[in-house]
């Protein structure tokens, strides 16, 4: 028997971030109610949501709160104090578990849990000190990647180690604490699947994405991905194995990495709305944030169809703020792009302050987006802000 749970129902979100924003767009426009929880009073969340809790990320009393008005709680912000997450779980069914945001928000529980259950990803080895790094490094191979196990986003938190590189200072660099030491992958493509799976175990799969990064930050997803149907059904199977594997009730995204040899490899786990699925909210009959609320409100899963011929997302990044409010006159005058602007009222460089998406495939999109970026004067705002 399916568990319907009535629109005006109220939405818990841990975080009010633009991922939260987003989420509650899409729950308003479905009847529901949604109150967010995030330590800044002028979060991208706050104008769009009903109630805002303004409390920090490891107050279990504000969690508990929080889910004491609400019918479900999730989140959008892997950060959450594990004591939190349990908090808000004691008062209300939290979708995804305080389990999967666990082993999701740590990179050596992730990495445990993916080889176990023998899903590939790089070769990697769990560290706690600098004599234990010295130790893996020849058992991994350079170069390789360390990586603090919590708390990283963006590339933060890691730390290129080359040949000839001193692993002691590599361990200072990375903030003395646990880490994940990673080989470097000759990467041929990135590519991110967004699985949506609730409490019968159905699950739909959207479109697989690719990914281009620079600086460690996500620049640009294209939908659907340029790679051969083989790699999509095997990118697909990956991503849904692993939502089933975790007993997932929500959304998860899997960052891959394409190997130039051909392989395939798991790079992370992120259990909420993903920047890579951004191009789903005008480009797909059903959002990722649609998906999301259907997901762990027990409604029948949306169709994640395509309703173009695919989709190009662009980041628009804190440097393009650098002489004050972009002119988005160019953007707004291209028919086939749909601003997106999170209402964060101070920009820094590479901090995510907006994305475009254009309606069209990949390769009529692409063309469109550089055109649109050079009208913004990405080049020069983006080297003007690194030279600060
Ligand atoms: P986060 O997104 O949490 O900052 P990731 O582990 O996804 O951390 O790393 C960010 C980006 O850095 C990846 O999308 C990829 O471009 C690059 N990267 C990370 N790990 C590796 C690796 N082992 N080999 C090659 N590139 C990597
Ligand atoms: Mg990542």
């Amino acid at each position: 028997m399916a568990e319907l749970m009535a629109p005006s129902a109220c939405i818990g979100i841990l975080g009010g971030g633009q991922l939260g924003r987003m989420t509650a767009l899409a729950a308003r426009r479905m009847g529901f109610r949604i109150w967010c929880l995030d330590p800044d009073p002028d979060c991208p969340a706050a104008g769009v949501c009903d109630r805002l809790l303004v409390a920090p990320y490891d107050d279990p009393a504000a969690a508990a709160d929080l889910a004491s008005g609400c019918s479900v709680v999730t989140l959008e912000f892997e950060n959450i104090a594990a004591e939190a997450a349990e908090a808000a779980a004691s008062r209300a069914p939290m979708r995804p578990s305080p389990e999967i945001l666990s082993l999701c928000q740590n990179r050596e529980r992730e990495k445990a849990f993916l080889s176990t259950h023998g899903f590939p990803c790089a070769p990697y080895a769990a560290i706690g000190s600098p004599e234990a790094l010295t130790a893996a490094l020849g058992r991994v191979g350079l170069p390789a990647i360390l990586k603090s196990a919590d708390f990283g986003y963006d590339g933060k938190g890691q730390v290129e180690i080359r040949p000839g590189d001193d692993p002691v200072a590599a361990w200072q660099r990375a903030g003395e604490r646990r880490a994940v030491l990673e080989k470097k992958i000759e990467l041929a493509a990135e590519l991110s699947v967004l699985v949506a799976r609730n409490s019968h175990g159905r699950m739909e799969l959207f479109p697989v994405a690719e990914n281009i990064h620079r600086d460690h930050i996500l620049d640009t997803t294209l939908a659907p991905g340029r790679f051969p149907p083989s790699l999509v059904a095997q990118a697909s199977d990956l991503a849904a194995e692993i939502a089933s594997a975790l007993k997932l009730e929500g959304l998860l995204a899997v960052e891959m990495f394409l190997e130039a040899s051909g392989r395939l490899l798991v790079n992370e786990l992120a259990p909420r709305p993903h920047n890579s699925g951004h191009f789903t909210f005008d480009a797909c009959i059903t959002s990722q944030f649609e998906q999301l609320v259907r997901a762990i409100c027990g409604l029948p899963l949306g169709s994640p169809a395509l309703l173009s011929s695919g989709a190009v997302m662009g980041n628009l990044l804190g440097h393009l703020w650098l002489d004050g409010e972009p002119d988005w006159t160019p953007l707004l005058a291209e028919p086939l792009a749909k601003l997106h602007l999170y209402g964060k009222t101070r920009a820094h460089p590479g901090r995510k302050m907006g994305h475009v998406t254009i309606l069209a495939a990949p390769e009529q999109g692409l063309p469109i987006w550089r055109r649109l970026r050079s009208a913004l004067r990405d080049e020069e705002l983006r080297g003007r802000a690194a030279s600060l």
